[in-house]
């Protein structure tokens, strides 16, 4: 008379995604770099304050005396971990990190056009 298999299984509902609903749950295909989060972080904020607090001015002004907004890295760290937290940097103006012509002028060398972010904009 009993039936051991006559279980009523419960979580037999299968619960189905949603499909198209919206559809930006992820932007597909511009996943943003990881460095663009590290600028984010209080990491960086610390960072960058003990940079323009050590060196208050801007680095490619020198000797002209202009007062530093932007740590740059010294070198471009492409996304480099190691790089991107560890330097070297230097104190520039936003106008000079802005300016390639500038850098070659100083006698840096030349280097893609870096964005705001300390990333070359034109790959
Ligand atoms: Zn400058």
């Amino acid at each position: 008379m009993f039936h051991p298999h006559r279980w009523k299984p419960l979580g037999s509902v299968i619960p189905i995604p949603e499909m198209g609903s919206s559809g930006s749950i992820m932007e597909a295909g511009v996943a943003e770099p990881a460095h663009k989060r590290w600028y984010k972080t209080a990491r960086w904020q610390r960072l960058r304050a003990r940079q323009l607090a050590s060196e208050p001015l801007c680095a490619m002004c020198h000797p002209r005396v202009t007062s530093a907004t932007v740590c740059d890295h010294k070198e471009p760290h492409r996304g480099d971990e190691v790089k991107f937290w560890t330097g070297p940097f230097q104190s520039l103006c936003a106008s000079c990190h802005n300016s390639d012509k500038q850098r070659i002028e100083k006698g840096g060398k030349p280097r893609p056009r870096i964005g705001p972010d300390g990333w070359p904009e034109s790959e």
